[in-house]
């Protein structure tokens, strides 16, 4: 096979014999002509299957190793489809530390739908273990967490799915195929918000499901042509050129992400830094195991008796305040007023989020520049004594 900065830009389609273009072309058309009735055709109804979407769906499956890849308008519809093809009465057993979205749909819509749901912090085996019950069909979970990136190897959860015959399904949104493959590891299904790494430049709104076997395959596509949430012909476009520089960013991030993570580690009034890429810091062996890198994110929480962190967040320059991640540009958000707000103060404080705790994610920009930004930050954020 070939590596994987050759398979990012070749995409493995048949080339277009009529124009010699060397990028898939934006096929608009939403219908498609039958030669004759009866006649074999590739693609007959945009929904059903589109050229352009197709060819990134091919790539993905070849850079992800999986058989097949579906993609949807967003991230959540993905999940959406990844749970869909369980059924009322089948119970799975989800990470403790989701994606709030994931939690939202998990509770406000799946467990009305009859799914059962168990909760267990996936770094504990013997919990997982334990929480299987007669009717367990699979479990769900991110191998690196937000926001306080805790790490849970997917090849310890797989073998426990694989004893009791269950599905393992890895939102691999944080890290991408890049840093990390979850089908190697014994994982059958792979979910992204392609919103974030995958598109990479905060322009599009968009999400995939790729499988291990063509059973799986048949079960979402099932849902990806029933249900109907496909990505449409452009922004598959976009997205197909913004996986092309995947480890091109993902390169210069990490490299300014562990610049800055320095930077907290020495700083006097840091009360912890989150980042499991630095050796010194929490999931660092375990994330070694399976991962190439440990992505773009890191957070840090800021002692509030010497930092206001409101007036640090309010106060950088380059970062823009925002939530989401992955893009060229860095942003930094505040998990306690900010992703994680509809959580109780005493909710926060249980799932590790004090006020303190600053997310950012980390771009492409000049690490001097990221660095310079924090400092003068800083001095407007230092509480007087
Ligand atoms: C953003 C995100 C999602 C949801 O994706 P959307 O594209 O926003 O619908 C799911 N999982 C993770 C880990 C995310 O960061």
């Amino acid at each position: 096979m070939q590596g994987f900065n050759t398979r990012l830009v070749h995409v493995p389609i048949e080339s277009e014999d009529e124009t010699g273009s060397v990028t898939v072309p934006i096929y608009k058309a939403t219908t498609f002509r039958y030669p004759k009735i009866g006649a074999p055709v590739k693609y007959d109804y945009s929904r059903s299957g589109n050229p352009t979407r197709h060819a990134v769906e091919e790539q993905l499956a070849n850079l992800e190793g999986g058989a097949a890849a579906f993609l949807f308008g967003s991230g959540m519809a993905a999940i959406h489809a990844a749970l869909a093809i369980f059924k009322a009465g089948d119970h799975i057993i989800v990470g403790d530390q989701i994606y709030g979205g994931t939690f939202r749909i998990l509770h406000q819509f799946f467990e009305d739908w009859g799914l059962e749901l168990t909760a267990v912090d996936t770094r504990d085996l013997s919990a997982v273990e334990g929480a299987i019950q007669a009717n367990t069909k699979a479990i769900y979970f991110e191998p690196v967490t937000n926001p306080l990136l805790q790490v849970t190897p997917v090849k310890g959860i797989a073998e426990v799915a694989q004893k009791h015959g269950l599905l393992t399904i890895v939102d691999n949104t944080f890290l991408s195929p890049y840093l990390l493959n979850p089908l190697k590891y014994g994982a059958d299904i792979v979910v992204h918000s392609a919103t974030k790494y995958l598109s990479g430049h905060s322009d599009v709104s968009a999400g995939a499901v790729i499988v291990k076997g063509q059973d799986l395959a048949k079960r979402v596509y099932f849902v990806q042509n029933a249900i109907g949430g496909v990505l449409s012909p452009e922004d598959s476009n976009e997205l197909g050129r913004g996986i092309k520089t995947l480890a091109i960013r993902l390169d210069r991030q990490q490299e300014n992400v562990l610049k800055l993570v320095d930077f907290f580690k020495k700083l006097p009034g840091i009360a912890k830094v989150y980042y499991p890429g630095d050796p010194d810091l929490a999931g660092y062996a375990e994330l070694k195991q399976e991962a190439a890198g440990a992505g773009g994110v890191f957070s840090c929480e800021l002692d509030d008796q010497v930092y206001d962190p409101v007036v640090f967040v309010n106060s950088l320059e380059i970062f823009a305040l925002a939530v989401s991640l992955g893009a060229v540009e860095s942003l930094v958000e505040l998990p306690s007023k900010m992703s994680h707000a509809e959580l109780s103060p005493k909710e926060q404080l249980a799932a590790g989020i004090k006020p303190g705790l600053i997310r950012f994610s980390v771009g492409i920009e000049d690490a001097s520049d990221l660095l310079s930004d924090i400092k003068q930050a800083l001095v407007k954020a230092k509480l007087a004594r």
